[in-house]
């Protein structure tokens, strides 16, 4: 059962990973190292059954594959997850014994924090193997990828009004934000820079003060924020949230934010294409976090990084003309470019990369 799903979504390799004394039970996924190593957080969860932890692991590696792609690094893509509860069962062995799992794949898999992981963990983690990324600042580490999610959003958004409106300038238009943590908070600061109307919401009482206050925006309802006559829905909280009951009541002609998974099906995408809303494919307009990242592995550097995140810009406008060439829905044309590319630079004969000294010699599959 397991090779015929490889087969169908075109893993290359599983690693189970289990210490019995330190507590481990992990999977680590490989999708896909044609553009180089693989690339991919880990997340902790206390996933109800191995299986619902397989499934995870597989289709996230697999978003990471058409992420990296994308974005436009010479990376692959992965994910690894740990089976635990990330309030009560870490532990500084569980995640060394893990860390010597990541090092056993000597650089076909290189790591990073998601869901339940801090960078404290990655500490451990980065004691027991050099293939580990958003280690701490001392480390060579690139820190907070949040600022650089949120301006790489901005340029996904450019290219986005570009397309439906045929200008960029981004205080002409207005803004229903949802979600003012790390990233919807900075995304709202660079709106008000440009000058822009902006309505915003958030579970979170003291972010929307702080956004009515500093930023001048409006405070609307959590449920509100889908009926507020915006000209841009900016979803950067939860994945799911343009949806069956939400989509009829969206105002706004364009839709680009942060969050993952925006979409609750594909059919809603192709009904959202059917409405005339230009739908930003989320995992390219917010693929600065794993950009940052992936700067780690040549020697980070924030002028690059920033540098990096205007090409965000240039691979929506690129999903645009697919969409348009194929005549497909945005969020397929995401997906088509990845795959054209995969093929196409999978056809070059690659030198092995650069790596930075703490990956030097080491990085494989580049
Ligand atoms: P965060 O946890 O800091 O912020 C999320 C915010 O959403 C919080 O303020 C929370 O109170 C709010 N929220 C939760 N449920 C809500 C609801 N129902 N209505 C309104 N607000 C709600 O997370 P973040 O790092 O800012 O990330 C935001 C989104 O962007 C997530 O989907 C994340 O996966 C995605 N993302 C983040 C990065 C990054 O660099 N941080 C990179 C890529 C993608």
């Amino acid at each position: 059962m397991i090779f015929e799903h490889l087969d169908k979504y075109g893993h290359e390799q599983i690693v189970f990973c289990h210490n019995k004394d330190a507590g481990l039970k992990a999977i680590i996924a490989i999708h896909n190292t044609v553009l180089g190593p693989a690339l991919g957080g880990t997340r902790m969860w206390p996933y109800k059954s191995e299986q619902e932890a397989l499934n995870d692991v597989l289709r996230l590696s697999r978003g990471m594959t058409y992420k990296n792609a994308v974005a436009g690094l010479n990376i692959g893509g992965g994910k690894a997850v740990i089976i635990g509860d990330p309030a009560s069962d870490k532990s500084e062995a569980l995640f060394r014994a893990f860390g010597q799992f990541v090092e056993s794949l000597g650089g076909r898999y290189i790591t990073a924090e998601d869901v339940g992981i801090d960078v404290n963990d990655m500490e451990f983690v980065y004691r027991e193997t050099e293939y580990v990324t958003g280690v701490h600042q001392v480390h060579g580490g690139s820190g907070d990828p949040s600022p650089f999610t949120a301006y790489g959003t901005l340029q996904g958004l450019m290219a986005s009004l570009n397309r439906k409106f045929g200008d960029e300038e981004v205080g002409k238009y207005s803004y229903a934000v949802q979600g003012l943590g790390h990233v919807g908070i900075e995304f709202v600061k660079l709106l008000k820079e440009r000058g822009a109307k902006i309505f915003v919401t958030d579970i979170n009482k003291e972010r929307v003060d702080r956004a009515v206050s500093e930023y001048g925006a409006e405070a609307v309802g959590l449920d509100d924020i889908y009926d507020v006559a915006a000209d841009v829905y900016s979803p950067c909280a939860l994945g799911g949230t343009v949806n069956e009951d939400t989509l009829p009541r969206l105002k706004a002609k364009v839709i680009c934010g942060a969050a993952n998974n925006q979409l609750a099906t594909n059919e809603i995408g192709d009904e959202v294409e059917k409405r005339g809303i230009l739908y930003a494919p989320d995992y390219a307009v917010n693929a600065g976090g794993v950009m940052n990242v992936s700067l780690e592995i040549d020697g980070y550097n924030r002028e690059r990084a920033m540098r990096m995140m205007r090409t965000i810009y240039h691979n929506l406008a690129r999903i645009y003309e697919i969409s348009e060439r194929d005549r497909i829905p945005t969020y397929k044309a995401a997906d088509r470019l990845a795959e054209e590319r995969i093929e196409i630079i999978g056809k070059l004969k690659l030198p092995l990369g650069r790596a930075a000294p703490r990956f030097q010699g080491r990085v494989r599959g580049h």
